[in-house]
């Protein structure tokens, strides 16, 4: 979830870049392209569709127009296995922030019971290759924000035992035991509480995420965690310096740790000029908050999706830069040249951000492994990326949880 974050903070947009041709829906790709990605599993660590579970009427089974993720679109696509985002904003706390955190873990949960032939619940990197074996959609569970938790471990082992693989430790702003990137620091890192936080996830065999969180809460976390971290959905600030992206020294780091950068697709985090365009124009960001509101109330779901449509009236305008999809294959190379390729993977925030022209969905993942192929990247480095490396880390730290005396 990144874009109400990037609006309130960013005081935004207002580029102009020549509109060029639309994009066509996909792209050819090559035969060993197609046959690679789809012998390989692929694994996004954050998509947040879980907004629209929240709507009764909303078939994940139905081919969609609008947002990014569906059945038939991931199979198209070929996405094997998703992390379903757990959100809500960083200024609910709480008893009703566990409540919330509960009611969205139960609304993932549900669809694998309304979809059995299509969709298989996984919570270890064995669950993803049983689904990928019997042809199912591995679905997991991250929780974005550790103020669901309520300052409370127990809580920690409670979204465990639902399924939860990972959390991410702040959203937007500060927790009680936390600093964000995109707050002013309070605790100069993650207090000791915080330390506590990461060591039950390392017991109970939850992945700890470190997107969001700040650059001295990422070094306090690679210090105090036992098992290695993910950065679900962040991109690299050396292309784009969104505080939210990692510096070339903390992806090295979390390397060194066994860790895995996930590639974030949002226009704001992939491109530089889009960021100065965005924070040129402040009142564009306004803008399309006050509309996306306007025509959605204060459902979320829709306030995602309208707002992405609106953006891309302005770029039609000229009022932004248009972003194309191929920057993700830049933050990959570059995190990849960085520190190899057993340390990057894919961390889409489709339904929660604003995707790049020719990746408005997951029918548009074969570009990628196609990509990467014509850049000379190996088979095996590619199979990496796509999803090897995400289900190295969590065998990892299932290892680490063993150790440590609990039960993944
Ligand atoms: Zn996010």
């Amino acid at each position: 979830m990144t874009r109400f974050g990037l609006l309130l903070l960013a005081a935004l947009l207002g580029g102009i870049l020549p509109l060029l041709a639309l994009t066509p829906q996909s792209q050819p790709i090559s035969q060993k392209a197609h046959d690679l990605h789809f012998r390989s599993i692929v694994v996004d660590t954050h998509d947040d569709t879980t907004q629209r579970l929240l709507d009764p009427k909303f078939d994940l089974g139905a081919h969609h127009t609008d947002g990014s993720i569906d059945i038939p679109r991931m199979r198209e696509g070929g996405l094997d296995a998703v992390f379903f985002s757990i959100y809500i904003p960083g200024s609910v706390t709480g008893p009703i922030a566990v409540q919330r955190a509960l009611e969205q873990i139960e609304a993932v949960r549900r669809q694998t019971a309304l979809h059995p032939q299509d969709l298989a619940l996984a919570t270890t990197a064995a669950e993803i290759r049983n689904a990928f074996a019997a042809h199912k959609i591995a679905v997991l569970i991250g929780v974005e924000g550790g103020h669901m938790i309520n300052n409370d471990l127990a809580n920690v082992d409670k979204f465990a035992s639902l399924g939860v693989r990972y959390m991410t430790l702040t959203h937007m702003v500060n927790t009680d035991w936390a600093d964000s990137s995109t707050d002013k620091s309070a605790h100069n890192g993650l207090t000791d509480f915080g330390k506590q936080v990461v060591a039950e996830m390392n017991r109970v065999g939850m992945v700890v995420d470190v997107s969001h969180i700040a650059d001295k809460t990422f070094y306090d976390v690679l210090a105090t965690s036992q098992a290695p971290v993910i950065a679900s959905h962040s991109s690299c600030r050396a292309l784009d310096d969104a505080p939210r992206n990692m510096t070339d020294d903390m992806i090295k780091a979390l390397a060194a740790k066994g860790g895995v950068i996930q590639i974030n697709y949002h226009v704001g985090f992939l491109s530089q000029e889009f960021r100065d365009a965005e924070k040129a124009a402040p009142d564009l960001g306004k803008a399309i908050e006050a509309e996306s509101k306007k025509r959605c109330g204060d459902q979320e779901a829709c306030q995602l999706i309208e707002a992405d449509k609106i953006l891309r009236e302005y770029v039609a305008q000229g009022k932004l830069p248009r972003v194309v999809w191929t920057k993700i294959i830049d933050h990959i190379d570059h995190a990849v040249k960085l520190v190899g390729a057993d340390h990057v993977g894919l961390g889409s925030d489709f339904d929660g951000a604003d995707m790049p022209y020719g990746m408005e969905d997951a029918t548009h993942l074969p570009q990628i492994t196609n990509a990467l192929l014509g850049k000379g990247y190996s088979e095996s480095d590619i199979t990496k990326i796509l999803g090897g490396n995400t289900l190295r880390l969590m065998q990892g730290v299932e290892a680490t949880s063993k150790k440590l005396g609990g039960k993944p």
